[in-house]
């Protein structure tokens, strides 16, 4: 079975070969930690989880190097602290802001069924020369300066677009239309209006730290390149990260890496997820449709949420809504059932065949449903098959008793009341008393309770119940 990654950057499905296959390298821009994730943050999450589950399934657990940061010094940082703290001096404010916020992510990345990265670097650790000689920022803004890619400038470090032939060649936009643009910029330091910032001046109360061109801070775009640097060498396998990072933040990390490093590229594939919609509308804070992952997990099982996310392939838009998660919900309990209890960890060949043509999502899930049909009518080896399937992709974390034992105490239905019920109902029934059962019915109704009648093994009629979604 081949894996096969559609590429942004040559525009095209390629068969995936990595560079190294004892040491699969894979990178991907982590949270800016200002504020909550929100659902549009969660699709790379669970996305690019799901490639790292693919590739250590066929290369092996320890043959891969999955590596996110934590951009931990930013400017939205900062005004984030002063808006929240103003009674504190800056740099705790922003230590409080970061730390919660990180903490907050780590935890909806656990709840959304995500495996930890291999390495989860912050950027603040990668600013100045390190004692174990791994790359930093300001050693490659040095290299750059050195190669003629970056000048200094009123106190800025730029880099100098017109010093690299090819800029601009993973979103395709050329630099004399960048240019030509009245959108950029001009400011009158700048050799190009579209040189990006490398190094900026800090204000005693902003963070800093000494470097050569005095005490400052680093852009955004240059963490990245000595982060991804410093774990997985100058060229590596795949880069991800969301479609709205292609340009600037990606096509400037291209630049910083190849220029500074002497290398024709900087990764083999370049990977993007699409946005998210919610209800049929771009998210926004002013249209009110803003939802956070930690509101949705008030709500929701992270499995549910993750299932929702999978059913839209990772390249096309997606459109979250109420329904859908209802509908994702009523899907995962019906597969706890018929496959909770299962053993087995070899996840179904269709399965692996689906997501090996890039990540195609969509389709594993329609053979899961294949295969929950088969398990449910009764086959050991199905179960197992579509158990491990499950759980390969991250579901099926507690067993079917955990799942609707806490269905039913986020729903407040008092089970042991329920049970009461239902055994009068089956008294009424016994005795004819219909009205008297009807009556139970209406009430179980009325609690938010389906229940289904049914024969047991020995023939007798048998009741059981669930919490309607
Ligand atoms: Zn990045």
């Amino acid at each position: 079975m081949e894996l096969r990654l559609y590429d942004t950057f040559t525009r095209e499905k390629r068969p995936f070969r990595p560079i190294d296959d004892k040491n699969v390298r894979m990178y991907v821009c982590g949270p800016t930690v200002y504020d909550f994730a929100h659902i549009g943050n969660a699709r790379p999450l669970i996305v690019f989880d799901v490639l790292f589950r693919l590739l250590r399934q066929i290369y092996g657990k320890d043959h891969v190097t999955y590596v996110r940061n934590i951009t931990d010094v930013d400017d939205k940082i900062n005004a984030r602290a002063a808006l929240d703290f103003p009674g504190l001096p800056l740099n705790e404010a922003i230590r409080r802001v970061t730390e919660v916020t990180a903490s907050q992510f780590l935890a909806d990345a656990a709840a959304l069924g995500c495996l930890e990265p291999t390495v989860q670097p912050r950027a603040t650790d990668f600013v100045l020369p390190r004692a174990d000689g791994k790359a930093d920022m300001v050693t490659l803004i040095k290299q750059l300066i050195a190669r003629g890619h970056a000048y200094e400038a009123a106190g800025e470090v730029l880099f100098d677009v017109r010093s690299m032939p090819d800029y601009g060649a993973l979103s395709g936009r050329k630099l004399d239309e960048q240019l030509a643009g009245a959108r950029v910029a001009v400011d009158a330091h700048k050799r190009n209006p579209a040189d990006f910032v490398l190094w900026k001046q800090s204000s005693a109360d902003e963070p800093g730290w000494d470097s050569p061109w005095g005490r400052g801070r680093p852009g955004w775009h240059i963490e990245c390149s000595a982060m991804s640097a410093a774990y997985l060498g100058e060229v590596f396998d795949i880069h991800g990260g969301g479609l709205d990072l292609i340009f600037p933040h990606h096509e400037n990390e291209i630049a910083q890496s190849r220029c500074a490093h002497g290398t024709d590229v900087m990764a083999n594939y370049w990977m993007h997820n699409e946005f998210v919609q919610v209800e049929g509308e771009k998210m926004s804070k002013s249209l009110g449709n803003f939802v956070t992952i930690r509101e949705l997990l008030a709500d929701w099982p992270g499995e549910v949420l993750r299932l929702n996310m999978l059913k839209m392939h990772y390249r096309s838009p997606a459109d979250w809504t109420l329904r859908g998660v209802e509908e994702s919900a009523r899907t995962l309990d019906d597969w706890y059932r018929v496959a909770a209890d299962a053993s087995g960890d070899k996840p179904a060949a269709a399965v692996m065949a689906a997501l090996s043509d890039d990540l195609n999502t969509p389709q594993a899930i329609a053979e899961l449903h294949a295969l929950r049909g088969r398990a449910a009518a009764g086959a050991d080896a199905d179960r197992a098959s579509f158990a491990s399937s499950l759980r390969f992709l991250g579901f099926l974390s507690e067993s079917a008793a955990q799942w609707e034992s806490r269905k039913q105490a986020a729903s407040g239905v008092d089970a042991d009341k329920v049970d009461l019920l239902i055994t009068a109902r089956a008294e009424a029934r016994a005795r004819k008393d219909f009205k008297e059962s009807d009556r139970i019915r209406d009430e179980l109704v009325a609690m938010g309770i389906v229940i289904k009648d049914g024969k047991g093994a020995d023939g007798k009629p048998v009741t059981t119940w669930e919490v309607a979604r």
